[in-house]
């Protein structure tokens, strides 16, 4: 007896069905890499799969104690005021990292803000652990580089408030909102480093609801205040935000923390 077509559909829905319950049953969990959406079973504290976890070139030691660079440096030994106490970054800015942070850049993808966040906790980790060594505690603020009122327009977003976001709800440190960019400034990659000096100077000034609020604050407290940004260079943004700062509050300990550099 020849079976009906139907009935042959049937049989291949059911067979199907049954393969895709097995593959279910021997590999219980399939997860989709962030980065690269491959599919993949081991599931850890980052969703990535295999390669791309073991591709992230992670600062495990710092070389440099002011910037956190993991080899010699120049920059610091160049800089002649410093105002802030030290800079700790996550990563070193490899092409994939260019890539993953160009990709949340200019898409906004919200599953890879989630990861980048969770990558600046190695950053603030390296910060605590330099800070063991000297036993320092004070009462922890977490802010952001901002951008240009330009910048945010064209993007919609400002990557370092997207990550001083993450950063808080991992850590339970409070974020908040100090400085504001007064003047935009062109793309700070394609200068030399002295044009870079002279253009951010005078670009940040602190917000009006800072300046009434954190005087206080800061009398009462050993405020230690978190400067979040994307991408760590030559820390003249860094320096010219904990400058800003430190114009209108004097001896507030300011730390940068940067996902790469
Ligand atoms: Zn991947
Ligand atoms: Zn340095």
């Amino acid at each position: 007896m020849k079976a009906s077509k139907g009935a042959v559909n049937r049989i291949n829905q059911w067979f199907t069905q049954l393969l895709s319950t097995a593959e279910g049953l021997l590999s219980p969990q399939t997860l989709t890499c962030t980065a690269c959406s491959n599919k993949y079973g081991t599931q850890r504290e980052l969703p990535l799969c295999d390669a791309c976890w073991a591709a992230i070139p992670w600062i495990l030691q710092v070389h440099c104690r002011s910037c956190g660079r993991p080899e010699v440096c120049t920059d610091c030994q160049r800089r002649r005021e410093t105002y802030f106490v030290r800079n700790r970054s996550a990563v070193s800015y490899s092409p994939l990292m260019k890539e993953w942070l160009a990709v949340y850049k200019y898409r906004g993808h919200e599953k890879l803000r989630e990861l980048l966040g969770s990558m600046l906790l190695h950053a603030y980790h390296l910060h605590r652990k330099s800070e063991a060594e000297v036993t320092v505690s004070g009462f922890e603020l977490i802010t952001y580089v901002p951008v240009s009122h330009k910048r945010q327009m064209e993007r919609g977003f400002n990557q370092a408030q997207q990550l001083a976001d993450e950063l808080g709800r991992k850590t339970g440190i409070p974020v908040v909102p100090i400085l504001e960019r007064v003047r935009h400034t062109d793309k700070q990659s394609f200068k030399t480093r002295g044009d870079r000096l002279e253009d951010l100077q005078g670009v940040f000034a602190m917000l009006p609801a800072a300046k009434q609020a954190l005087p206080e604050l800061v009398s009462q407290k050993n405020v230690k205040l978190y400067m979040v940004d994307d991408v760590y260079t030559t820390g003249s943004t860094l320096n010219e935000c904990a400058r800003a700062i430190q114009a209108e509050l004097k001896g507030v300990e300011i730390y940068g923390l940067s996902w790469a550099r």
